[in-house]
C-alpha cells in the first residue's frame, strides 16, 4: 500500500495531470487530496473530475467551501474574490453538491487528514509554528496528519527522544518511525508559494514508515494561458512561474 498526498490544487489542470503521472510511476495505490481543488486557476470541472475519478479521498478546503457559500468571500483577497466568483459560474450544480459533501477531516488506517488544521478543521486557521500545529497534535488519533492551505511544505512533529517539545522541519524526507505524532503539509500542487514553481506532492509508505515531499515539473505557460484566456486576473498566471 502506498499513498500519494495531493496538496492544494486549485484548479490548475496540468499540474495535476503531472502529479497522477508520478503517482502511476511510483505505484501509488491511494491517492488522498487536502482540498482547494478549485479557485484561482481556470480548471475547476476538469480538475474535479480528474480527482473524482481516481477515486481520491478529499477533505474540504477554504475554496470548495466558498465555491458551495458556506464561506464568506469577504475572508478572500480581490484576485481570489474575483477567482471565486468566476468558479461558481463555472461549476456545475452537481460538482458544487460533490464539493459541499467533502469532510473536514479524513480518519484512515494510517493517517489523518485536513486542510488548514485537525482539530477545528472548519475555521480554516493556517498552521504557520510549532504553536500552531499543538492543538492539532494534541487530538490527533493516527500517527501522522497530512494537510496544506499555506501553499508550503513543512512538517511539525513530536520527536520519541523529546516527546514535550513539537519540532519544525523542512526535511523533505520524513521518517516516522523516529516522532510519536507528526503534521505534514505536503505544499501546493497548482499554486505553490515556497518560491519553488514545481507542483507539489508527497508520497507514504506505511511499510516504512517514510513520507517524502516530492516536486515535479508541468507546462506553465499553458496554464497560464489558460488562466489568461478565461479573463482571470493576470497576476494568477504570473504568480505561476515564481511560485509565490
Ligand atoms: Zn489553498
Amino acid at each position: 500500500m502506498k499513498y500519494g498526498i495531493l496538496g492544494d490544487v486549485h484548479a490548475n489542470l496540468t499540474a495535476l495531470r503531472a502529479v497522477l503521472a508520478r503517482f502511476d510511476a511510483e505505484g501509488v495505490t491511494t491517492v488522498l487530496s487536502v482540498g482547494d481543488i478549485v479557485g484561482y486557476g481556470a480548471a475547476p470541472r476538469e480538475c474535479i473530475q480528474l480527482v473524482r475519478s481516481v477515486g481520491a479521498l478529499v477533505v474540504k478546503g477554504n475554496h470548495d467551501a466558498a465555491c458551495v457559500g458556506e464561506l464568506d468571500l469577504r475572508y478572500f483577497n480581490n484576485y481570489a474574490r474575483e477567482a471565486m466568483r468566476w468558479t461558481q459560474r463555472i461549476v456545475s450544480e452537481e460538482e458544487c453538491a460533490w464539493l459541499a459533501s467533502l469532510p473536514f477531516t479524513l480518519d484512515l488506517e494510517h493517517c489523518s487528514v485536513g486542510h488548514g488544521t485537525y482539530r477545528r478543521p472548519e475555521l480554516f486557521d493556517y498552521v504557520q509554528s510549532t504553536t500552531d500545529a499543538d492543538p492539532s497534535l494534541d487530538v490527533l488519533p493516527t500517527p501522522v496528519c497530512f494537510v496544506g492551505h499555506t501553499h508550503v511544505p513543512v512538517t511539525c512533529l513530536r520527536l520519541r527522544d523529546d516527546p514535550l517539545r513539537t519540532a519544525y522541519t523542512t526535511d523533505t524526507e520524513i521518517d516516522l518511525s523516529e516522532s510519536l505524532r507528526a503534521l505534514v503539509n505536503v505544499g501546493s500542487v497548482g499554486q505553490p508559494r515556497d518560491e519553488d514553481p514545481r507542483a507539489a506532492y508527497a508520497i507514504f509508505d506505511p511499510e516504512t514508515q517514510r513520507v517524502r515531499i516530492e516536486r515535479v515539473e508541468y507546462d506553465i505557460e499553458l496554464e497560464a494561458r489558460r488562466i489568461r484566456t478565461a479573463g482571470l486576473p493576470p497576476v494568477l498566471a504570473d504568480r505561476l512561474f515564481l511560485g509565490v
